[in-house]
């Protein structure tokens, strides 16, 4: 991998994203040796993927380079290098550009879908984890209305301009708002042949309701809000399969859909090595204590989305959020510095911030631990608190140019099939 040994001890990270890059910072004046891995060159904001997907934002905007990140920091490595496998005795991570040694080991790793061993949905559904999986989307979105002009079939029409959301988290439910703003406002100006009011969007949600990790409020406000829209919200529906064509459901309603996009789960990405039941859980989460160490091995740590830290108050772990993770980020990078001087680590405790989602113009939802609210307000709380975490300050005002922009023009220019999306490259990969 190119990197000299230094006499300061090497602390190996495995991701930057929110957890591996707060950590990062918080390790930027001690003497260690950091090294990053990361199978992307680049941090990716996921909270605004669905912008991406929906043509509202660039996906450049959203990413900024790892590199450049680091490159103020002394005694930082970067490799562009995915991490295959962890070996805890050896002291070493495999990865597919060679093996490293390390003194400590932190494992950043994030989430990655869970269709929850469904083969058939994960062929045929669209995911939003990842910015080529937001660009996938957008181009499918797009091919989809250009097929549906073409076609004389009117329940293939039909089909091609139907979207089923699955999971109506914030994500489901930002996604949900979306759509169902280009297809008021942008789909009529670009297919003045097709009747797209025929277009559909269902966002199905398997409990009584949408948003269930925030307040009741907000719960039903954003429900408000999306009928609003025109959207159908189906709650205590299950989606069982999707064969590319059909949606099933544990009741007798069925979807016929060419896309159904999956945001119904998440489970830790954990990395072949970490294995044992007292080790990684039901979420494939790795189970750490209140320092964030693994319980066997006590010089690798877990922080972020991969990470459980059980409590009474999080018996599954924190939320997979942002939050958590640079929080962790921070704590772990305070505490290995305890750690090195022969110090006592200090736990991590959880500062709850709140949570909030945006469901289009002007409509948002927030909850804050002593404050509640909905509306005009709370949609401006949501942009705010978005630029200010995004990180760049090119990418600020890109972002933000681009928000006033779509808000006084009523558009979303990146509507571009760059990079067409076919599924049955798809399934054959
Ligand atoms: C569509 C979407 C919307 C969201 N919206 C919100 C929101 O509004 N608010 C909120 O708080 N949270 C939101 N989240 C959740 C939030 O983004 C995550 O909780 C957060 O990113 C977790 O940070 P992390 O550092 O643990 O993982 P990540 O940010 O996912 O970073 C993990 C990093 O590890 C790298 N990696 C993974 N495996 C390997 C490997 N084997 N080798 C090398 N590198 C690897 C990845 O490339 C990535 O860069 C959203 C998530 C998604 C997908």
């Amino acid at each position: 991998m190119n990197i000299n040994r230094t006499s300061n001890p090497r602390i190996v990270i495995v991701g930057g994203g929110f957890a591996g890059v707060s950590l990062a910072k918080q390790l930027s004046k001690q003497e260690v040796q950091v090294v990053l891995l990361d199978q992307h060159n680049y941090h990716n904001f996921q909270p605004l993927l669905y912008q991406v997907s929906t043509g509202g934002l660039e996906p450049d905007s959203i990413a900024y380079p790892i590199r450049k990140i680091l490159k103020d920091y002394d005694n930082f490595q970067f490799r562009l290098a995915k991490v295959l496998e962890i070996s805890p005795e050896q002291n070493s991570v495999i990865t597919d550009i060679g093996t490293l040694k390390f003194d400590y080991l932190v494992i950043a790793s994030g989430s990655e879908t869970n269709y929850f061993g469904n083969k058939s949905i994960e062929a045929h559904s669209m995911a939003m984890k990842t910015i080529p999986q937001a660009l996938d989307l957008r181009s499918l979105i797009l091919e989809n209305f250009e097929e549906a002009l073409l076609t004389t079939d009117l329940d293939e029409r039909n089909a091609l301009m139907n979207f089923v959301i699955v999971g109506a988290g914030p994500t489901g439910v930002e996604l949900a708002g979306a759509l169902a703003e280009i297809k008021k406002g942008i789909l009529p100006k670009d297919y003045p042949d097709l009747d797209t009011r025929l277009a559909q969007i269902h966002l199905v949600q398997s409990g009584n309701r949408i948003l269930k990790e925030m307040s009741e409020k907000a719960s039903e406000k954003a429900e408000a809000f999306l009928e609003d829209l025109g959207v159908n919200v189906w709650k205590n529906l299950r989606v069982s399969n999707y064969d590319g064509k059909i949606v099933t459901t544990n009741s007798d309603v069925v979807f016929e859909t060419a896309t159904m996009i999956w945001a119904a789960g998440v489970k830790g990405a954990n990395i072949k090595g970490i294995a044992g039941e007292d080790l990684v859980s039901r979420s494939n989460r790795i189970i750490v204590n209140e320092f964030n160490q693994l319980k066997t091995y006590p010089n690798i740590f877990a922080i972020g989305d991969v990470a459980q830290i059980e409590t009474e108050a999080h018996p599954y772990g924190y939320p997979m959020m942002a939050q958590p993770a640079i929080q962790q980020g921070k704590q772990l990078g305070y505490n290995l510095e305890r750690l090195l001087a022969n110090q006592p680590m200090q736990p991590f405790t959880y500062k709850d911030k709140g949570a909030m989602a945006t469901v289009g113009r002007n409509k948002a939802v927030v909850d804050m631990p002593n404050f509640k609210f909905q509306g005009v307000f709370a949609w401006f709380v949501w942009m705010f608190v978005h630029l200010f975490f995004l990180i760049g300050f090119r990418n600020r005002m890109i972002v933000f140019v681009n928000w006033v922009y779509n808000y006084i023009r009523f558009d979303r220019e990146a509507r571009l099939i760059i990079r067409p999306f076919k599924k049955k490259l798809k399934s054959d990969s």
